[in-house]
């Protein structure tokens, strides 16, 4: 079957490879139909969040059709279609049991070396040794530990070019805005207009919020414009010697700032490619300035979510506004797919949210390597795409 693969850094390419079979009684195989490229991928590319071993398959965002089930298997049958939750989960540990699932204590890799973190998350689809090893999903088939749980049927009034995003991108855009606190009234500021930031958009709105304002640079903040016309929009590119993003939201609203501020971009580009290369030599890094940006930025008792994927330690972080303040600061974590994914497919099914406004294009799985290409330096008007396998 053809698989993209990892080949080193910055380097991936489609590769041939073995059909993946059962191995466990609740094992699923999937013929994959839509898979697409998340920005977590781009950390994997170039080898910063965790390091993939030479020939590992990438894609944790897949829909697909039941091929082949384990005999433990009762939820699906061959022939099913249905999308997979980027995280693996039993379904039976104290996390799961709570659909915490992003949490799985029995598919994370909890090592004795992870406990500086404090303990690692549940075991991914194609995100490296590290978080389980398991073969991702930009493939033509891929094998579902755990099928039962890990699959969400999709109805037919459904297409897969929509159920698709509930693996991966609608549950952590949720998450981002329900986990920060979005309330009814609410002015919020969304750092980042990739696709998660989009998204954000649309949850904070249906969850009432008043006014949404994207900060990013570049043609990407005229995407928003364009497909998102109610949010307002602060290109930190732009603005003049002397005015920080701080001081022009304080501006935009009130004087005091928003009430509540989402990171989604990443540790790894916050400080741009000095930054890079601090963590590729594996220096502690300074705190990323959009999270310092968020603390200030806020009114006072405002409220900050990382969504953004962070590793390591980090210093220069500005304690004393977050305290003086009374700023709460949230990780919300991998989105817990699980707890989300009937809600959100449901608001698919309601017409409460399009999750087809922030795909960008439509490519076959052949043409992956060129995405990454595109994706990567934010060319050709690249957002999400869907890749038809
Ligand atoms: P993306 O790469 O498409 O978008 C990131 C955006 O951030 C880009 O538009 C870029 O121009 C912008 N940006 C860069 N520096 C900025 C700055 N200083 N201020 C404002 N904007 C800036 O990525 P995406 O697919 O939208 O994902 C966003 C982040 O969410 C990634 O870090 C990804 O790893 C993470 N993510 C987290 C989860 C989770 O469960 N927590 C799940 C999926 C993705
Ligand atoms: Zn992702
Ligand atoms: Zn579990």
């Amino acid at each position: 079957m053809k698989a993209l693969a990892w080949m080193g850094k910055n380097t991936v390419k489609v590769v041939e490879c073995p059909k993946p079979k059962v191995v466990e009684e609740k094992d699923v195989i999937l013929k994959v139909t839509g898979s697409t490229v998340c920005g977590s991928d781009l950390h994997l590319l170039h080898g910063v969040v965790v390091q993939l071993q030479k020939g590992d398959i990438l894609g944790h965002e897949f829909c697909g059709v039941v091929d082949d089930v384990g005999s433990g298997v009762t939820n699906v049958k061959k022939g099913d279609r249905v999308v997979a939750s980027f995280q693996i989960a039993c379904g039976n540990c104290y996390f799961c049991k709570q659909k915490l699932s992003s949490q799985c204590e029995k598919t994370n890799s909890n090592t004795i070396e992870n406990a500086m973190y404090g303990g690692r998350t549940a075991g991914m689809f194609g995100y490296s040794h590290f978080t389980g090893g398991f073969a991702g999903g930009q493939a033509e088939y891929v094998r579902v530990p755990y099928g039962d749980v890990n699959l969400l049927k999709l109805p037919d009034d459904v297409p897969d070019e929509k159920g698709l995003y509930l693996s991966d991108v609608l549950a952590t855009s949720w998450n981002a805005v329900v986990d920060t606190g979005v309330n009814e009234g609410d002015v919020v500021a969304i750092w980042g207009a990739g696709p998660i930031g989009q998204m954000c958009v649309d949850f904070a709105f249906v969850q009432g919020a008043k006014r949404v304002i994207v900060i990013d640079s570049n043609w990407r903040l005229d995407y928003i414009k364009e497909k998102y016309p109610k949010a307002e929009t602060l290109d930190y590119s732009k603005l003049p010697r002397g005015e920080s993003v701080t001081s022009k939201l304080k501006e935009m609203v009130d004087g005091r700032g928003p009430d509540v501020a989402i990171e989604c971009v990443a540790g790894e580009y916050a400080k741009g490619w000095a930054h890079y290369f601090e963590i590729l030599l594996g220096f502690e890094t300074d705190t990323s300035e959009i999270v310092n940006e968020m603390i200030t930025s806020v009114r006072n008792f405002g409220r900050c979510g990382i969504t953004g994927v962070y590793v390591g330690f980090t210093n220069h972080f500005n304690i004393g506004s977050l305290m003086e303040r009374g700023i709460r600061l949230i990780g919300n974590g991998q989105a817990p797919v699980h707890l989300y994914w009937e809600n959100l497919l449901k608001m698919i099914q309601e017409g409460k949210i399009d999750p087809l406004k922030m795909v960008s294009h439509r490519v076959r799985i052949d043409d992956l390597e060129k995405v990454y290409e595109k994706f990567e330096k934010k060319e050709d008007g690249m957002q999400k795409v869907y890749v038809e396998t």
